[in-house]
């Protein structure tokens, strides 16, 4: 799976993901990636997101839309919406993976529960990050 997030000088957020899907999937299977406020999701007042993982866990959990929704309605930043999330709620439900969110401040997060996640990031003094585990810096 490919996801990528963006903000643009007028502060409107953009989300999208591509994926293959899970290995041996039965024919026909609709994962996460493709359902907005599962694997992918933005709104201008939130968050973009886009998440990879176990899709059916992602799907069950609304995941991307629940970030967004702790965001408006709890007043939670991007960064503990998407731990909240990615590393206490997916789980429960029996599923890992991660996320990369933006909000439209430009402040991004990429928690996730898996043992790694690739991720590339631009940072607003324009350096390229790149990391796979969390203790990276
Ligand atoms: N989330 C994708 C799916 O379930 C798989 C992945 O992210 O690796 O289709």
């Amino acid at each position: 799976t490919v996801g990528a997030v963006a903000v643009d000088g007028e502060k409107d957020l953009a989300a999208a993901t591509s994926t293959g899907g899970l290995t041996n999937k039965m024919a026909g299977r609709v994962g996460d990636s493709p359902l907005i406020g599962a694997g992918t999701y933005a709104k201008n007042s939130t968050v973009a997101a886009s998440a990879t993982g176990q899709g059916e866990v992602f799907i069950r959990g609304a995941a991307t839309a629940t970030i967004s929704d702790l965001m408006e309605f709890e007043g939670e930043d991007v960064a503990s919406a998407a731990y909240e999330v990615l590393i206490k709620r997916l789980p429960k439900l029996g599923g890992d993976g991660g996320v990369i969110a933006l909000d439209r401040h430009g402040t991004f997060d990429a928690p996730h529960s898996s043992e790694g996640m690739l991720t590339g990031y631009l940072t607003r003094d324009g350096k390229f990050v790149t990391r796979i585990f969390s203790d990276e810096s």
